[in-house]
């Protein structure tokens, strides 16, 4: 049974918790594939686009509107565009962990696992980023691997769709605050192409469409909603326009708290602790 999570209510009155997070895959989850990727020009290009372009719009976007967003970072990503990590970093954005290379969990055996977290560690930690949230690369996880996350500190994980509240793994050595997300809340299943992997290549205005009904059910029930995007495929010109309407339709629908991952798992009433009255009126 699931165990979910308690929170005393949204800072400033708010109706629902959003949060925009942003995975800068850039070049890793190419070069993990296989080593031929290190020779496939466009293909990497297409991933570096992300922190070399994309990033940028993004930033800027979240900048005007005065929102602060989550970015998962790899490892790579983390030692080869510090000038992205820079431009995150200033804009006084979370950055938690997404892998090193971007290896599927399910590829990889315990110790495997663990070299990924302890890399992308390091790699963050040259940025002086000590992250306490992770999502897996892919959203593959394995039921070694949330001990191996409570082991190392980290206190939420982002890659679990069991229910859309936020709900508590117990399984590891301490409680894991689950902030689910969904491919249906995620530019990629939409917007993601590559000529070998296949894609939609969606209409904008129907993923629009989606995305603020969801932000709808989310203020219907005053939960979480979690938006899952790249910089390489949200930050084409033509779906930073969408972004900037979801956000405007957001904001002229309801009362969100746009806020990190960390900043709402901060909020949230440890497992076995009695919840406190919410602070805001009901109504
Ligand atoms: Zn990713």
């Amino acid at each position: 049974m699931i165990t979910q999570a308690e929170f005393p209510g949204w800072p400033g009155g708010a109706d629902v918790a959003v949060a925009l997070t942003f995975d800068v895959d850039g070049e890793a989850p190419w070069l993990g594939e296989g080593p031929e990727y290190s020779r496939r020009l466009t293909m990497l290009s297409q991933g570096r686009f992300g922190p070399e372009r994309g990033l940028g719009r993004v930033l800027d976007l979240l900048a005007a509107r005065d929102i602060m967003a989550t970015f998962y970072v790899p490892g790579h990503t983390a030692d080869h565009f510090p000038d992205a990590m820079t431009a995150i970093m200033a804009g006084g954005h979370e950055v938690a962990h997404h892998g090193y290379l971007h290896l599927g969990s399910e590829g990889l055996d315990a110790a495997g696992q663990r070299a990924e977290l302890e890399r992308g560690l390091i790699a963050l930690g040259k940025h002086g980023i000590r992250p306490i949230g992770y999502r897996s690369p892919g959203w593959e996880l394995m039921p070694e691997t949330l001990a191996m996350l409570t082991d190392l500190g980290f206190t939420y994980d982002a890659s679990l769709m069991a229910d859309d509240r936020p709900y508590w793994e117990v399984s590891g050595a301490a409680p894991l605050l689950e902030l689910p997300g969904h491919w249906s809340l995620c530019d990629w299943p939409y917007f993601g192409y590559t000529p070998y992997h296949g894609g939609l290549l969606a209409d904008p205005a129907a993923v629009e469409r989606i995305w603020l009904d969801e932000f709808e059910s989310a203020r219907a029930e005053h939960r979480v909603v979690t938006y899952t995007m790249h910089p390489e495929a949200i930050g084409r010109g033509y779906l930073i326009r969408m972004l900037d309407r979801v956000i405007t339709g957001m904001l002229d629908r309801g009362q969100p708290w746009l806020a990190t991952h960390a900043e709402i798992a901060a909020l949230a009433v440890p497992p076995g602790t009695q919840p406190q009255a919410p602070t805001r009126a009901a109504g």
